[in-house]
């Protein structure tokens, strides 16, 4: 491709071992940051300790090393960078674009009928202390972008008008603000992930509007779905990929991706596998729809 890339990332949340939907967003974002000769940072989104489960994070990686998986650099934690989250919070509080919300999800659900939040709070002056969600405000920007994958995307106004939260009301930080300060401060420039977080881009882009910086190329693969029409999730129990059945995993992965790989590659070492998936990669077979994966 004559696209440029530097780097790229997979961050999962230590929230439990990786499945087969996990399993398409790290070989999805592999092969593509490594057939454009960039590097594939792994960052552990470490920073929801209600969600963790112990041992998750050595599981994970453990599993990336069995699926040939090699990434470059240390691995990165973003609990690490908490200190460096809130010193952004205070930037965009000092400049006006924060607010302080102590709305229930109830009182949020009574006066909106979409599900989204109708900034109530925005015009309150509520102090920033407690037990209070911290608000970003919109801007005045159309958010459509385009996607490599999925081509032009446009979401309703009413999302790009709705103030999101950058700070729970439970003191953690946001995986809007955290995903965006670190792809920033880890220097990536093209995000590859499942796209069920579609959806998240145009708030991730007002983010890099306020921060003042050139947001990344955006790749969205499809998700895995079960037979329910629900995404393999770990809140739905999808089965972890397991590290014996990598080579067949592997190559079920590169089917879902649309790569065509030959029924025989499934007898073949993991690097033999993957040597093929590089050789042979091609961004325009991937599909955009979700889909039900194969297993036998
Ligand atoms: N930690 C997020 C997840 O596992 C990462 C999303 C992203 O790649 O931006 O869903």
């Amino acid at each position: 491709s004559h696209i440029h890339l530097m780097r790229g990332r997979f961050a999962p949340s230590p929230s439990g071992p990786l499945h087969f939907g996990s399993l398409i967003a790290a070989v999805g974002s592999y092969l593509i940051a490594k057939t454009h000769n960039a590097e594939w940072q792994v960052r552990i989104e470490d920073i929801d300790p209600p969600r963790e489960i112990a041992g998750a994070t050595d599981t994970i990686l453990r599993q990336l090393e069995a699926f040939g998986l090699h990434w470059d650099g240390p691995v990165i934690y973003q609990s690490e960078h908490i200190p460096r989250f809130q010193q952004i919070l205070e930037e965009l509080k000092t400049k006006g674009l924060l607010y302080a919300c102590n709305c229930t999800r109830k009182q949020i659900n009574k006066v909106s009928d979409n599900g989204r939040y109708p900034n109530i709070c925005s015009g309150k002056n509520l102090g920033f202390d407690g037990e209070v969600a911290w608000k970003l405000r919109h801007g005045q920007g159309q958010y459509d972008f385009m996607d490599l994958i999925q081509g032009e995307c446009q979401f309703p106004q009413d999302l790009y008008q709705e103030d999101f939260t950058v700070r729970r009301k439970d003191g953690l930080m946001a995986y809007q603000l955290a995903v965006v300060v670190d792809d920033i401060d880890a220097g990536i420039d093209h995000v590859v992930r499942g796209s069920d977080l579609l959806d998240s881009t145009p708030r991730q882009l007002r983010l890099y509007e306020v921060l003042s910086k050139e947001p990344p190329l955006w790749y969205h693969l499809p998700v895995a779905i079960n037979q329910d029409g629900n995404k393999l999730s770990k809140q739905n129990h999808a089965e972890a990929v397991s590290e014996e059945k990598a080579g067949p995993l592997l190559v079920e992965a590169l089917d879902f991706l649309g790569q065509q790989p030959p029924a025989d590659l499934i007898n073949q070492s993991i690097e033999l596998i993957m040597d093929w998936a590089l050789e042979h990669f091609s961004l325009q077979k991937i599909p955009q729809k979700q889909q039900i994966p194969y297993f036998d």
